[in-house]
């Protein structure tokens, strides 16, 4: 159940001191349009709300939020409980781009936001080209190899278009979840990094977490263990 999933990842982030950091999560496990939907999202809000005030939380857009093909209603619902599904933010430098993942998966029911998210990103990414640009994105590109479509069905043209948009613009990683298990690859110079759940997994990985260090010229990423956690990060 989420709860004792958030709770674990509270528990690691309280008692590993760490300050002045980002948590990227995925939300809900339940269906949105299901009873238990609304229940989790409560769960997910009271037990957050105890992060330390350093610690900003920023929110990843996934399919379990919006359902695997969402429509306008699963969208709003969502944009009440979390807030915009599709935003950016700027922190020591560098520009964070978060997607609705869902947009490019399977917008049949939500053309015109998909249209509207896709416009937006495009502008963002011809503003500050050449700038230093990370994104974050529930669905992955890809895991093993580009032709892949299976069960993350991003059609391989788009999946094509989308990362040249990104490398040509400058955007050194994508950080994506979804598929229970840790995976980086490449696209030219960008990163597509793929972490696994902090709950059941679908690999051999234990549960974890990733921790993203953003230096002046770099950027450091490393999967823990849940029981391997570092007492601090900086
Ligand atoms: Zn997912």
């Amino acid at each position: 159940m989420i709860i004792n999933e958030v709770k674990m990842t509270e528990n690691k982030v309280q008692t590993s001191k760490w300050k002045k950091h980002e948590i990227e999560e995925n939300i809900g496990h339940e269906k949105y349009d299901n009873d238990i939907y609304q229940l989790q999202v409560n769960d997910f809000m009271k037990i957050f709300s105890n992060l330390h005030p350093s610690i900003s939380l920023v929110c990843v857009c996934g399919n379990h939020d919006v359902g695997n093909i969402p429509d306008e209603k699963s969208i709003d619902q969502y944009r009440h409980n979390f807030g915009h599904d599709y935003f950016s933010f700027w922190c020591g430098g560098v520009l964070f781009l978060v997607l609705n993942s869902q947009y490019y998966t399977s917008c049949s029911n939500v053309k015109e936001l998909s249209e509207k998210q896709d416009k937006w990103l495009t502008e963002k990414l011809n503003t500050h080209k050449g700038q230093r640009i990370i994104i974050f994105q529930h669905v992955p590109w890809f895991i093993d190899n580009i032709e892949d479509n299976k069960y993350f069905n991003i059609d391989t043209n788009l999946k094509q278009e989308m990362l040249e948009k990104m490398n040509s613009a400058g955007v050194s990683h994508v950080f994506c979840g979804h598929c229970h298990r840790n995976c980086n690859r490449y696209y030219k110079n960008l990163e597509i990094v793929t972490t696994n759940a902090i709950g059941a997994t679908a690999s051999e990985d234990p549960s974890g977490l990733r921790v993203v260090k953003v230096y002046e010229n770099n950027v450091i990423h490393t999967y823990y263990p849940l029981d391997q956690l570092p007492e601090t990060v900086g």
